[in-house]
């Protein structure tokens, strides 16, 4: 039995966190929840947008499902994202993006994995105004958090028989920070010559994905540049609803998709389940539990393939309960 921390979320979140808890039940897979919420569903309850109870559950589990969380615009707030994100020191954010057979989409060739850096660059949180009229914000990048992205980045193409890593910068700009970074991936990128390693202008890159993505393998970004490319790939394949993640540090990970809560849809019960369901997937995974994962994988393809229980944004009439249940149906069948 593994105990893991789950954070329903904000928005259409206790929706899809509602669907993964449904699957791996389906596929048996020995899981007791915490569930203990945050952000503003657990503000109005609690008057905490992170109560120190999840805080806690966090730490001792060391492993979480975490539903979209939505952080209040405007001042005082840091994003509860990268708080727990950078107080769990998961550095690396991973987020396969590959084209799912059944899809409506410009493209189907689509198969690359964005190694998004998680704890710094604009995402530090360092702005303030100069004078009335005049903001700044600090762009931090350092050479431990480059090069710990960078063997990440590598490593990860080793394991998972990748062959070429891409590094995506603005050093031509930018270049002392954005330069630190590539220096960083560059001599990384030495130690692993059985690896092919190029870099790319995140402007060009832009439009390199958007007409060749299937050029592409594994991304290694800063972090903001990774936050706008992964929205944008997740275009390229057929919308948020699909695109799974996870934040990986040393010794925890917090599982999430790359949507955020969608709050004009939430409540209705149309949300696309599947992002967070491939998340719990790549869960399942990183528990050594593959078995089970390949098994909720292949639920979900079949669903979307066969077209009939299909969310709107699949081009579908089915509801999130109801996507959800075929897939269930589909991994028991299967067994
Ligand atoms: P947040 O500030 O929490 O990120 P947002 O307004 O940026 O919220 P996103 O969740 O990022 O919203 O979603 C952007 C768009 O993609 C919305 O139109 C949303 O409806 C759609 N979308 C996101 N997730 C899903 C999903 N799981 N199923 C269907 N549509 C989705
Ligand atoms: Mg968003």
């Amino acid at each position: 039995m593994n105990r893991i921390t789950l954070v329903p979320g904000d928005g259409i979140g206790p929706e899809v966190s509602s669907s993964v808890v449904k699957v791996l039940k389906a596929v048996d897979a020995e899981i007791i929840w915490d569930e203990i919420n945050g952000g503003e569903t657990a503000f109005n309850k609690t008057g905490k947008y992170i109560p120190d109870e999840l805080l806690d559950s966090i730490a001792t589990n060391r492993v979480a499902f975490k539903g979209p969380i939505t952080t209040p615009v405007g001042k005082g707030f840091k994003s509860i994202n990268v708080t727990l994100r950078q107080k769990y020191n998961t550095y690396a954010n991973v987020r396969p993006v590959k084209s799912i057979p059944g899809v409506k989409s410009p493209f189907h060739n689509v198969d690359l994995v964005i190694i998004r850096e998680n704890t710094e660059d604009l995402y530090a949180g360092l702005e303030h105004m100069i004078t009335e009229g005049v903001a700044e914000s600090i762009k931090v990048i350092t050479e431990k958090a480059s090069t710990r992205i960078a063997e990440f980045a590598f490593k990860y193409a080793v394991a998972k028989k990748r062959k070429k890593v891409t590094a995506v910068h603005k050093a031509n700009i930018m270049k002392i920070s954005d330069g630190l970074f590539l220096d960083c991936v560059r001599k990384v990128s030495l130690k692993y010559p059985e690896i092919s390693y190029e870099e790319v202008i995140v402007d060009n890159m832009c439009m390199q994905l958007v007409m060749y993505p299937e050029r592409y393998d594994v991304l290694v970004l800063p972090n903001l540049y990774g936050d706008i490319i992964s929205d944008l790939a997740a275009g390229l394949v057929g919308g948020l609803g699909l695109v799974p993640g996870a934040n990986i540090g040393d010794d925890i990970a917090i599982f999430e998709a790359v949507h955020g809560s969608a709050p004009d849809i939430a409540g209705k019960n149309l949300a696309n389940p599947t992002a967070c369901i491939l998340s719990a997937a790549m869960m399942l995974d990183y528990l050594g539990n593959s078995n089970a994962a390949n098994k909720i994988r292949q639920g979900v393809f079949k669903v979307i393939e066969t077209g009939k229980n299909t969310t709107s944004d699949l081009g579908g009439s089915s509801s999130t309960s109801e996507m959800t249940e075929a897939i269930c149906k589909a991994i028991e069948q299967s067994e």
